[in-house]
């Protein structure tokens, strides 16, 4: 009986209560135990508590961040052991649907379920409850001889008779008297002090009062006939789960139509989500948003402040109706009433988070609708091959915009045939490509030079030993950046100055760069065009949506001739002057191991094209190629996108490659090498035996070494309907994994490296 009483807290007893918390601990326990991170806390019964509160506990000697997922009266802790609850966090309680969100996507990818909540416990200020804030006036009861009282003292019961009661720092900073003074007279009587109940927030009716206004007041959007027409069929299936492949070439103003259905939407007090590529959310795009509804959305991305952060996620978590407009971490805040989501340029693979939790903010995104039972919107001028074959089979609504807004009209795409126009040695603009960009610059026409290389040179090798210099950490070539003057490794990110000198043979001046980069081609245009005024949109140079905006801005008013960019122009930007796009590198990517190259660089390709021409003037795009007849430039000159995804989809089944059928790659890594290939060895003899299952490796990573860790990949290869992660999860819990050795499962993978 003693030793019940000691191990359960009996349902009649009356002190106590158990809380089954998770934290935002990723316990990555080598065999996936306790993947849930939830360990028992003691609640005084009697406490308000509930599921879904954000609770703060000690850990580990730490403390730190939890969120109350049951409430029960047992638990298999000895009782002396159960620590309590330290406070619990004044903010609503999470709801429901976001902790079943967590539990899913912590399955899907197989991540630590920890992680995952990391990512819904995104702001720490939010939770924190503000320390109280006293408000000091004159002291009724107060009895004093002013004569007495020192001047300081004097100044403040003067000032305090006149006005209204002020916190301590106002007190200091208008008086010019010490903390010390203030808190000495309230300690003796002088003052008393009220604590300043927070101000509390406008409720759901007031707010969404102020947004009605709004929206009342801004520009009326009219759409055309054919938007007109998309909008409605969306509309039919507003409010339940509904997936849309709102498909519309570039400039078609797809924006404009999921636009309105997420009026309709805040109208009715709901709350709405928009993903857009971090690099897309800029200020046109806010200012686009503001036009139509009048006020800001929330702003959700890496470079926001704390304090922009605590606001969003409380109001959000509080169900107020609103717009969050953000990059893919916006998925993970807390919404109470989603009611639409839309993931712009679902194609776009910024969308897929390579590290810690690894996961697609588009198919997870398609989880999160589910949940919350609403529409999701994916919007895209060159869908994803996922998409289209959900599509295609039925599973999403397909809704089309053929033709761009107004008058603008698709451009006029042509190729130039470098084996016959061949650029001079350490040159790569063909003399054709010069002439057109002469002319465009004379009838005062913006031109963008595309090239897909940061940096200088992407390869510098020595005349004398003939070595390419290489990172000392990766199997990786380094990379040439001369306005930096550094030579940096695009894997790890290492970076150590340019000097002219081998580091293998140590020979000096014998360096020779190889290869075009776009710092190298914007050499050769001021060469070429030394009257034009250019401009290089890099990440090297521009990485957040803050520091990008005056390039942006300096472009749209056409204070520049010639733009050269990387991937990063061909997000989504609107540059009403831009008409002529050169793409300098039409081959790169179609050829190499990567199952999407083609798909990607077709992407990339349409994108690029689609900045082309979008207002009155036609767009021309030239490719410089010297394979002009790959069927993925075909497509693009034709404008036959359908005909291409056809046969790319073709080449996949016949390949037994997604997206019909799935795969998992695989990662374990370790600076030990013996132990790694040890480890990977005796996996391999483990392999499970599933009918159609696919399993191979393990194999060296195509790059091997990354930051020093030797890397081996296993690939799964199974059908759609198999659950992967079980046969995974089966077959590595049958073997302990050696501390020293790191796995990284990657559900879907993009990169094969
Ligand atoms: P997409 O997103 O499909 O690539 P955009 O959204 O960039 O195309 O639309 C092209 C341009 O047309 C934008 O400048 C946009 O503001 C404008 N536009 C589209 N639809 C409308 C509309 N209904 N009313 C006014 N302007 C529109
Ligand atoms: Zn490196």
């Amino acid at each position: 009986m003693a030793y019940l009483r000691d191990n359960l807290v009996k349902k009649n007893d009356p002190l106590f209560l158990i809380a089954k918390v998770r934290v935002s601990v990723p316990i990555s326990s080598q065999n996936f135990q306790n993947g849930k991170s939830e360990f028992d806390y003691l609640v005084s019964k009697g406490t308000q508590i509930q599921i879904g509160n954000i609770v703060e506990v000690s850990f580990r000697n730490r403390t730190i961040w939890g969120v109350v997922y049951s409430l029960e009266y047992e638990t298999r802790i000895k009782h002396s052991k159960l620590k309590q609850i330290l406070s619990i966090s004044g903010v609503s309680p999470i709801k429901l649907c976001n902790l079943e969100f967590l539990e899913k996507v912590s399955e899907w990818t197989m991540a630590p379920f920890g992680q995952v909540l990391r990512a819904l416990l995104s702001a720490p200020n939010a939770y924190k409850d503000e320390t109280p804030i006293f408000y000091y006036s004159l002291s009724s009861a107060a009895q004093f001889e002013m004569e007495k009282l020192s001047k300081a003292r004097k100044k403040v019961i003067n000032w305090c008779m006149q006005k209204p009661p002020v916190s301590i720092n106002t007190l200091c900073k208008e008086i010019g008297v010490s903390r010390n003074t203030i808190n000495s007279m309230f300690q003796e009587g002088q003052l008393e002090r009220v604590q300043n109940s927070l101000k509390p927030k406008e409720d759901t009716q007031t707010i969404l009062k102020h947004l009605k206004t709004a929206i009342g007041a801004a520009s009326k959007l009219n759409l055309s006939t054919e938007q007109q027409q998309a909008a409605d069929q969306i509309i039919v299936h507003e409010n339940k789960f509904n997936i849309v492949l709102l498909d519309g070439v570039t400039g078609s103003g797809k924006t404009e139509v999921y636009f309105e259905l997420v009026k309709r939407q805040i109208l009715s007090g709901n709350q709405c989500l928009i993903l857009l590529p971090e690099i897309a959310l800029t200020a046109g795009w806010v200012d686009r948003f503001n036009r139509w509804f009048g006020f800001t959305p929330y702003i959700w991305h890496s470079g926001i402040t704390a304090s922009k952060k605590k606001i969003i996620w409380r109001d959000i978590n509080e169900g107020y109706p609103g717009v969050v407009v953000g990059a893919r971490s916006a998925l993970f805040l807390p919404f109470s009433s989603l009611s639409v989501i839309v993931v712009d340029e679902e194609h776009d693979v910024g969308y897929k988070q390579e590290e810690q939790v690894i996961y697609n903010a588009r198919d997870m995104a398609i989880l999160r609708a589910k949940l919350a039972e609403c529409n999701i919107i994916l919007a895209s001028a060159t869908p994803s091959l996922e998409s289209w074959t959900n599509m295609l089979s039925g599973r999403y609504q397909h809704i089309t915009l053929t033709n761009r807004y107004g008058l603008a009209t698709m451009p006029d795409i042509q190729t130039i045939d470098l084996t016959k126009n061949k650029p001079l040695f350490g040159k790569w603009i063909s003399e054709p490509l010069i002439s057109n960009i002469k002319e465009k610059l004379n009838s005062k026409q913006q031109v963008l030079l595309y090239l897909n290389r940061r940096g200088y040179a992407p390869i510098s090798v020595c005349n004398g030993c003939g070595m390419k210099q290489s990172c000392h950490q990766c199997d990786s070539l380094l990379v040439t950046h001369r306005l930096s003057n550094l030579l940096r490794c695009h894997q790890c990110g290492v970076a150590r100055p340019f000097e002219n000198k081998c580091q293998s043979c140590g020979q000096t001046d014998t360096i020779q760069l190889v290869g075009p980069g776009v710092e190298r081609l914007a050499e050769e245009v001021y060469e070429l065009f030394p009257d034009a005024r250019v401009t290089i949109l890099s990440s090297d140079t521009l990485s957040n949506p803050k520091q990008i905006e005056p390039t942006i801005q300096s472009i749209e008013k056409g204070e520049v001739d010639i733009i050269i960019g990387t991937q990063m122009v061909s997000k989504g930007h609107h540059f009403p002057k831009l008409t002529c796009v050169a793409v300098i590198d039409g081959d790169f990517g179609l050829s190499g191991g990567d199952l999407r190259a083609g798909e990607r660089t077709f992407q990339m390709l349409t994108q690029v094209a689609g900045r082309s021409g979008r207002e009155n003037q036609r767009g021309t795009v030239f490719i410089q190629t010297s394979e002009p007849f790959h069927p993925v430039l075909q497509a693009l000159k034709t404008q036959k996108r359908d005909n291409y995804f056809k046969l790319e989809l073709e080449m996949r089944d016949s390949a037994n490659m997604p997206p019909y059928r799935r795969l998992a790659a695989i990662i374990y890594s370790s600076i030990d090498e013996t132990a790694i290939t040890t480890y990977v060895k005796k996996l391999a003899n483990l392999k499970p035996q599933f009918e159609d299952v696919y399993i191979h490796g393990p194999a060296p990573a195509p790059i091997y070494k990354i930051k020093g860790r030797h890397r081996f990949r296993f690939l799964v290869n199974a059908p759609k309907k198999v659950n992967m992660q079980k046969i995974i999860h089966g077959w590595h819990s049958s073997l302990v994994m050696p501390a020293i050795i790191r796995r990284q499962i990657d559900i879907d993978p993009y990169n094969f490296m």
